[in-house]
């Protein structure tokens, strides 16, 4: 049977070699069984009658019902169209025809009731609809369709070859009948009874030919129940061979932290970061390797969390790797850790591609012996002669810079055992994402900012108000704060931006002639930049003018004031994380959102949500709804979210459930091998076959 779905799509009756090789081309529609998850992306309503008074702008499309009162042709050659006039009780409408006019014409009886459906375009006061469907109203009573009508997504190439919507509708119900007795279940029997779900094959009827709205809502549920199901299940057993392959080394020693607890520790821990750092031991000393994504807004205080957990490793002789996305990140954490390092005779070494040579190969030569406990670096560490005595942790900050295969190197650090491993990312992620894209990691989440920190005040400026804004500045920096100015530099290449950039720059100079001002990008050489950075960070300079540069980590308490150029120009997580960089001293700070009179709604949508909240999570929420999951992550990632049918970004509830059932699942039936499970078996071997994620399960 599953054969029957491997049929190559040029043999389904009304395809062909022609139309089939621009399925494969346009929808990568290759098989039965592709077309038949091609699913419709919207319906339009045909159970539902309009009356003409109620036509209005935002309508796709509508259905009204009526007699016609005249009909005329009017004008000559190619502006020659058919106008006929619809009325019901509550007013007219004109009908146009372009083409086939005189068929259409002689079709049409006066004193006949019809019914009309087509788009609704504003003309003046008036609306009329260009070439709408029009059926004699008796003849729709004795029709068999009349309900929801599926709308596929098509290409401008299909179009032209009249492959549209309508034509892929025809094609899937042709290839529904053929599949009558060929639809088998994909779910187990218990599941499908305790959720309630339709059965596979009623829901694939009812998803692409819906019989009424509540049908049509549990096939969808149904279908993406499966979908998110499935993924779920993948990550699980995913998580699961790793565990049962991957041994971890025991840390189970905490002196190094007692007396760290004891003696250093600067600052009461929130009570998020303490549960953070107890599920993390409970993970080191558990015996299986560690592999947990730790997120937190950006100033939750990820840094000294992720120092603890060092010296839970090193307390039992273990060495431990942070690795950083930026070289200034690096030496930022470098700097910071050093200090409780010191403390605790630890002792602690920066490696980065600008590292002098004789200074790497003491590195070297240390780690290998044992006697460096703590490298901090760059992918410089990723380097084939950075070798560990016993790399006990690696700690990956800013997870999703680096990309998954960046990620296992660091693990192959340790020959014997791998090591633990904590992500950190400081860029929520929404719930369900996280799931999807991490479900095969523990997560831990800083959900809270240590006490006495006041919230950021966010402003949107226009830009023809810079001199008020420059005046405040002017005000903070006599108060003694310091302030970035950041540019949009989307890509680093961009001539044009780095002109914006220099201009930025020469027009602050004028406009605050004797303040010292830093200035960063990513075409500066890495010593040159490090050097300006140094002077803004040691308060030698009181403004920053960069690019995003310094998005990443950076952390200058004194900095109170962001002015964020061109803001509409910004992502939404991007302008939460450039936030972020002010807001960590104990003065009030200000974000400043500069823009131009005219920005496009989303950005409309970002900047009013800044200014609205500065909680990371519902930013992050509301980015995803408005970009998608996909330009959410970049292109890197967005592959394991390329989804039939489910919609990251409203099914949460339905993930969570697909989640708690994958588990449970597993949990009774790790092999799968129980006979209620064999259709999941069976639907992982289908998937092996044809989706590349599912390659890796065994
Ligand atoms: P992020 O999570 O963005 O990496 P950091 O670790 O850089 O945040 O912490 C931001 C700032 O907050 C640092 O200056 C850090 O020393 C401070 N900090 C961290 N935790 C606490 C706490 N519990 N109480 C007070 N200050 C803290
Ligand atoms: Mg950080």
């Amino acid at each position: 049977m599953a054969q029957f779905f491997a049929t190559p799509i040029e043999y389904l009756k009304g395809v062909g070699p022609q139309k089939g090789v621009l399925l494969n081309k346009e929808l990568s529609i290759f098989t039965f069984g592709d077309l038949i998850q091609h699913y419709p992306f919207r319906y339009e309503d045909r159970t539902k009658f309009y009356s003409i008074s109620e036509i209005h702008d935002e309508m796709q499309y509508v259905q009204i019902k009526g007699f016609i009162k005249k009909k005329e042709l009017i004008g000559a050659g190619f502006k020659k169209r058919l106008v006929a006039q619809m009325r019901d009780e509550t007013g007219d409408i004109e009908l146009v025809w372009f083409q086939g006019i005189n068929w259409i014409n002689e079709k049409i009886k006066p004193g006949i009731e019809y019914i009309a459906f087509g788009k609704p375009n504003r003309f003046g006061n008036k609306f009329n609809i260009a070439h709408p469907e029009l059926e004699p109203a008796a003849e729709k009573k004795n029709g068999k369709h009349g309900f929801l009508q599926p709308i596929y997504s098509v290409t401008e190439k299909l179009r032209a070859k009249h492959v549209d919507s309508r034509m892929l509708s025809k094609l899937i119900n042709e290839l529904l009948s053929l599949s009558a007795d060929k639809i088998r279940e994909t779910l187990p029997g218990p599941i499908i009874a305790s959720e309630t779900l339709l059965s596979k094959k009623e829901a694939l009827n009812n998803i692409h030919i819906p019989t009424t709205h509540d049908l049509l809502a549990r096939a969808q549920h149904r279908l993406k129940f499966e979908e998110l199901f499935y993924i779920q299940l993948r990550l699980l057993k995913l998580k699961l061979i790793r565990q049962n392959k991957f041994r971890g080394q025991v840390f189970q020693n905490t002196s190094l932290l007692n007396e760290f607890y004891k003696n250093h520790l600067p600052f009461l821990l929130t009570d998020a970061q303490k549960r953070v750092i107890k599920e993390i031991y409970a993970d080191l000393k558990s015996g299986k390797q560690m592999n947990r994504l730790l997120q937190g807004d950006v100033g939750s205080g990820k840094t000294i969390v992720s120092f603890i957990c060092m010296l839970i490793v090193l307390s039992s002789g273990a060495q431990c790797a942070l690795m950083a996305p930026t070289e200034i990140l690096a030496q930022q954490h470098f700097k910071n850790l050093k200090i409780y390092a010191d403390q605790m005779q630890i002792s602690i070494a920066l490696l980065t591609g600008s590292t002098k040579k004789a200074q790497r190969i003491t590195i070297h030569e240390q780690l290998r012996k044992g006697n460096l406990h703590i490298l901090i670096g760059t992918h410089a560490l990723l380097e084939e002669e950075v070798q560990f005595h016993n790399l006990g942790l690696s700690i990956i900050d800013e997870q999703h810079r680096f990309g998954v295969a960046q990620r296992s190197k660091l693990w192959q650090k340790n020959k014997d055992v791998y090591p633990h491993i904590l992500v950190m990312t400081a860029t929520p992620i929404p719930r369900t994402l996280a799931m999807t894209l991490y479900g095969d990691l523990e997560i831990s989440v800083i959900d809270q900012l240590p006490v006495g920190r006041k919230p950021i005040k966010t402003i949107h400026q226009y830009d023809a108000h810079r001199l008020q804004v420059n005046r405040f500045l002017k005000d903070q920096i006599s108060l003694g704060r310091q302030v970035y100015c950041v540019y949009p530099l989307i890509d680093e290449s961009e001539k044009l931006d780095l002109k914006h950039l220099m201009d930025g720059y020469e027009s602050i100079s004028r406009s605050f002639p004797d303040i010292p001002i830093s200035i960063v990008h990513g075409k500066m050489k890495a010593d040159a930049k490090s050097y300006e950075m140094k002077r803004f960070v040691t308060g030698e300079t009181k403004i920053m003018v960069a690019t995003t540069v310094i998005e990443v980590g950076v952390d200058v308490p004194n900095a109170s004031v962001m002015v964020i150029e061109n803001a509409e120009r910004f992502g939404l997580s991007q302008l939460h994380q450039l936030r972020g960089r002010v807001g960590r001293g104990a003065e009030q700070s200000y974000c400043i959102l500069m823009t131009g009179y005219k920005t496009g709604t989303d950005s409309k949508v970002r900047i009013d949500t800044m200014v609205k909240t500065n909680n990371g999570f519902e930013i992050a929420e509301t980015d995803l709804k408005l970009r998608g999951p996909g330009d959410l992550l970049g292109t890197q990632q967005s592959g394991a979210l390329d989804l039939l049918i489910a919609d990251l970004g409203t099914d949460g509830k339905l993930l969570q459930r697909a989640r708690e059932k994958a588990i449970e699942i597993l949990a009774e039936d790790p092999e799968l091998t129980r006979a209620e499970n064999q259709v999941i078996r069976n639907q992982i071997e289908n998937m092996r076959k044809t989706v590349v994620n599912w390659s890796r399960i065994s």
